[in-house]
């Protein structure tokens, strides 16, 4: 089959990632066997890529956005048959026994595995994964709609919930990616106020388009005070900066991986009147569970750019340099019949 991988990592001006032919993957008891058929770009294969994930093996192949038909299913495996539409997350396995996982926190597991990380991910035309970790992709979402929902959805639900917005609350936003534009549909799906900062031109207005009642550049200053914020943007400078836009009481939740340093913080302006800094790590599968089932309830409208496999570096290179307007998708395999149907298909924008 055909695959990425990382090579060397490195700046990806480098070309960190190889493609090439590798052997196809054998289920093992508890998995599923899977034709992929797109899978989504995530900005945490660029930190794969470049080293600022160290690799856990070499030469894996990245991606944690995969969008498949099952092909085979494992000796022991009865929750999917050949022929199921299916996603596979970042969230590839939890050890099930740890503190964390006894407590319903899998995503803090102290063993866990992800996908396209310790395990080799979608950027490749078949792929394993645990049939405990695999979930079903909503009817109403064509695959390339569907892929960007398996992180950037996923952890912006997270990051809602981690940022305690109440109903109708303000919610403020740094950086506005893959992530972000799908996490500002839910909020004003559940009656929140929206505010955007963010750099890029296109990404401000994909924001107004999407019903943004502000939208600025990183540094500004929304006009009224945040009950919550999510800060996807992977720059610690902004630390201060959104907590200072927040609310007495206020939240603000950090999205990403990995952060740049966060300066030093003043406790009495960017802390004090009980405002939160709160980190997000991972998901569980309840929260994937529940984030499809509200995607496809909105549903949620995921503006995507699809690129040819062949051009997955030139994907991660856009996506350095800001050039893609919400989510980049890798086209693995050509487009059928079935993934071509449904409402959501056409051009990139908005459907
Ligand atoms: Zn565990
Ligand atoms: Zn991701």
């Amino acid at each position: 089959m055909r695959a990425w991988w990382v090579g060397r990592p490195g700046a990806i001006s480098t070309r960190p990632l190889e493609m090439g032919e590798r052997g196809n993957p054998k289920p093992k008891a508890n998995e599923l066997l899977i034709d992929v058929s797109v899978c989504g770009i995530c900005r945490t294969d660029l930190h794969l890529a470049e080293g600022d994930l160290p690799p856990r093996h070499q030469h894996v192949v990245p991606g944690h956005e995969a969008v498949g038909v099952v092909l085979e299913t494992g000796s022991d495996s009865s929750s999917f048959q050949p022929g199921d539409r299916v996603g596979v997350a970042w969230l590839g396995g939890a050890c099930g026994t740890c503190p964390y996982c006894r407590r319903g926190d899998e995503n803090l597991c102290l063993a866990p595995v992800f996908t396209g990380w310790d395990r080799d991910g979608g950027y490749a035309e078949q792929m394993t994964v645990s049939q405990d970790f695999a979930y079903r992709i909503p009817d109403v979402f064509a695959d390339e709609k569907a892929a960007p929902l398996l992180c950037s959805g996923i952890i912006g639900y997270r990051a809602l919930k981690r940022a305690d917005l109440r109903p109708g609350g303000r919610l403020g936003i740094y950086g506005f990616g893959s992530s972000a534009h799908l996490t500002a549909q839910m909020a004003i799906h559940l009656g929140a106020s929206v505010f955007v900062m963010t750099r890029s031109e296109e990404a401000r207005s994909l924001a107004r388009g999407l019903g943004a009642e502000f939208v600025g550049g990183p540094y500004d200053v929304p006009p009224v005070l945040l009950d919550a914020a999510i800060l996807f943007a992977p720059v610690g400078d902004l630390v201060p900066v959104a907590l200072r836009a927040l609310d007495r009481g206020g939240t603000l939740a950090v999205a990403g991986i990995h952060l740049s340093d966060i300066p030093s913080l003043n406790y009495t302006t960017d802390l004090f009147y009980e405002r939160q800094l709160r980190s997000v790590t991972a998901n569980t599968r309840a929260d994937g569970h529940e984030f499809l089932a509200l995607a496809a309830e909105i549903p949620l409208a995921p503006t995507t750019t699809t690129y040819p496999f062949e051009e997955a570096d030139r994907a991660l290179d856009d996506l350095a340099a800001d050039r893609i307007t919400g989510s980049a998708v890798l086209r693995v395999r050509p487009a059928t019949a079935r993934n071509k149907a449904g409402p959501f298909t056409s051009g990139s924008g908005a459907a």
